[in-house]
């Protein structure tokens, strides 16, 4: 269950509800978010909200009985928006399209994107500074140098980032050069950092585990927004299946089920999906049509040199080829 709380809320007509809800045998937790304040309330005996509903410094008392809560359409009907300011929202009748390299690689390399970015109106940049790598061999990532740079470049010419955080150790050093944090399909369950997220104030695009279910990826983002943060969006970008002629097997699936059970913007990944270059295009349109409120794609002025996921990344004649038609097919979808 969750009793969500008047804001003007006194101490005493909290401990009021707390009593009341302890004496039907609910365990219960409060939640305080940069938007609202809750109370979850976890038990099995039967009751009747209205007898909550009705209490004083109650805003509303909704039944929810999935695992995940806050995140659960089931409370909130409407769609939630993420706003980064300057005009760029995502959510709630707001596409966008966020590109830019596998990692960061070097300050033209950046400067050479944002230009291609600027020139074809996408406002998000993408590029790991940390990089997740199955080999401990393979390049690594630029660190907090080459986050630096990014910042700069990107801040001077009105371009958002979103990059990858791996360890909560990173987030204070990073939290001031970054619009959106990135969690990877590596640490979709890492719960400690997940934990942490929730306290910042920055808005966190949580990746779909590798062989992780909707539940588990829901739970997860659960997680945040219980720890104070509502600003969640969430990616599908393939997951592990028995099929090898691919890097992954992206699962169109999850779109329309997401938008059912969460109020939560959900962003495809065709890139790492399919990992193949040249059908990246055709799996994003579908994400499109399947109902994504963004993209989020590997994009390099020369791929074949890319220190990273090269194989799935497109050049710039692809990428703009790409965003003219992402925009066809959100207004052709939008129009339905
Ligand atoms: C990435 O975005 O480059 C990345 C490593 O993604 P994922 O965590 O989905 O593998
Ligand atoms: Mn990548």
């Amino acid at each position: 269950m969750i009793v969500h709380l008047e804001s003007n809320i006194s101490q005493e007509e909290l401990s009021t509800i707390k009593e009341k809800l302890k004496s039907i045998e609910l365990k219960t937790s409060e939640v305080k978010t940069q938007f609202g304040e809750y109370l979850i309330g976890i038990g099995k005996k039967e009751f009747d909200i209205r007898a909550i509903g009705t209490m004083k410094g109650v805003k509303d008392v909704h039944k929810v009985s999935d695992a995940y809560k806050l995140v659960s359409k089931k409370w909130k009907v409407g769609y939630s928006q993420i706003d980064l300011g300057d005009g760029v929202l995502i959510g709630d009748g707001h596409f966008q399209t966020m590109a830019g390299p596998c990692s960061i690689e070097s300050e033209a390399q950046i400067e050479s994107t944002v230009q291609h970015l600027l020139e074809n109106n996408v406002k998000i940049m993408r590029g790991g500074v940390y990089k997740p790598r199955s080999s401990p061999y393979s390049f690594r990532g630029l660190g907090q140098e080459g986050l630096k740079s990014f910042y700069k470049i990107c801040n001077a010419n009105g371009i958002k980032i979103i990059t990858e955080v791996m360890m909560k150790e990173q987030i204070a050093d990073m939290v001031d050069y970054v619009d959106i944090f990135q969690v990877g399909a590596r640490n979709a369950q890492n719960f400690n950092l997940l934990d942490a997220l929730g306290e910042v104030d920055k808005p966190v695009m949580l990746k779909r585990g590798i062989s992780g279910t909707l539940n588990e990826l829901l739970q997860a983002a659960e997680y945040i927004f219980s720890n104070g943060n509502e600003r969640i969006l969430l990616c599908e970008r393939g997951i592990r299946s028995y099929e090898t002629a691919y890097r992954n097997t992206f699962d169109i699936n999850a779109i329309p089920i997401l938008k059912a059970k969460t109020h939560l913007p959900v962003i495809v990944d065709p890139s790492h999906g399919i990992g193949i270059r040249s059908f990246v295009e055709s799996i994003a349109l579908a994400g499109i049509m399947a109902g994504a409120d963004g993209l989020i794609v590997e994009v390099h002025h020369e791929p074949e040199k890319a220190f990273s996921d090269g194989q799935q990344t497109l050049n710039y004649q692809e990428s703009k080829t790409l965003f003219e038609k992402v925009n066809k097919t959100v207004q052709f979808r939008d129009a339905l």
